[in-house]
């Protein structure tokens, strides 16, 4: 079974985008974890829900070269599929939206997301990946779908530990990816718990893969990454520009060793502006438009054009397509 699955390249594979299946060859320069509508009690004051700002923020970094966004924002935390949609039509930039959810932090106490069996949980998780998403956050039957359908799985776990109902939600998304080839992005708190929840995923029976492991540039320690990545799961940093973090000459320094070390095709990059303070549109600052304009042309300098677009395109149409499931190969 593992040999057929090689047997399929990547140009046979569709990444789900809010538009509808596309090549994954087709995918572009990505931008692999961003957000375009969020509202969380995680950061009040900080949400972001104005089609027209986000559009605009968009539409900037198209011009930079941006032809795909995986935005990131799960279940309970304003994902907005209707927008997300009305947004890639008006620019023309893919957008992969996320089913799945996040860290305990994310979610108020008594949201339904806390109380959910982990059979609920899946369940909704596999309607926004078969059917379509929800087109709001409650748990209401009775909504109709919206016909975007979600790409990729989201989950997380809290600092330096993985709580129970966290664990639950790994499990979920892991039913969810198993059973539609679906790729499972993790948020890790600051980079932690990444080799235990590859594990508990592993234990749940996702192939490596399929494993996306996200901010672990937060942590930026290159034996644990290089360590990582030679489990067979994708890396992806999200910090440039973060300047409150650390310069981005430390991030370039980072992305250079993991090269040298023999893991490019485990790299992504996106830019996590995840308050409206990150964003142009409303305001605020790095912008959309920051990783290609600023950070890449550094990028190319230190690791050379073909490396760069392995880690802006090749890599991330790897990472985002679905893969056969084990039904469907047999
Ligand atoms: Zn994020």
């Amino acid at each position: 079974m593992q040999g057929a699955e090689f047997a399929v390249t990547t140009h046979d594979r569709s990444v789900i985008t809010v538009r509808g299946p596309i090549s994954s060859a087709s995918l572009g320069v990505t931008d692999a974890h961003d957000h375009l509508f969020l509202r969380t009690p995680a950061l009040p004051g900080q949400e972001f829900d104005d089609l027209e700002r986000s559009t605009a923020e968009v539409r900037a970094a198209r011009s930079t070269g941006i032809s795909t966004v995986v935005e990131v924002t799960p279940i309970g935390c304003g994902r907005r599929p209707d927008l997300m949609r009305a947004l890639s039509e008006a620019t023309g930039v893919n957008i992969v939206a996320a089913s799945g959810y996040h860290r305990d932090a994310h979610y108020a106490p008594g949201s339904w997301v806390m109380d959910a069996s982990v059979d609920l949980l899946a369940e909704r998780i596999l309607a926004d990946l078969q059917d379509g998403m929800h087109p709001n956050d409650w748990l209401d039957p009775d909504w109709p779908l919206d016909p975007a359908r979600a790409g990729v799985i989201k989950a997380g776990a809290s600092y330096q530990r993985i709580s129970d109902r966290e664990r639950d939600r790994l499990v979920a998304g892991a039913r969810a990816s198993r059973r539609t080839g679906a790729p499972l992005l993790v948020h890790t708190e600051v980079g932690t718990c990444a080799h235990e929840i590859v594990d508990l995923l592993q234990g749940e029976g996702v192939p490596q893969n399929r494993v996306i492991l996200a901010h672990l540039d937060r942590n930026p320690d290159l034996e644990l990454h290089a360590d990582l990545a030679a489990r067979g799961v994708t890396l992806e940093y999200d910090t440039p520009g973060r300047i409150k973090y650390r310069p981005d000459s430390e991030l370039l320094d980072l992305i250079e060793a993991m090269v040298a070390a023999g893991h490019l095709d485990r790299l992504l990059l996106g830019l996590d502006l995840g308050r409206r303070d990150y964003l142009h549109a409303y305001g605020g600052g790095p912008g959309m438009t920051y990783l290609m304009a600023t950070f890449v042309p550094r990028l190319r300098g230190r690791i050379g054009e073909a490396a760069a677009d392995a880690i802006l395109s090749g890599n991330p149409a790897r990472a985002f397509a679905w893969s056969p499931t084990e039904g469907q190969v047999a």
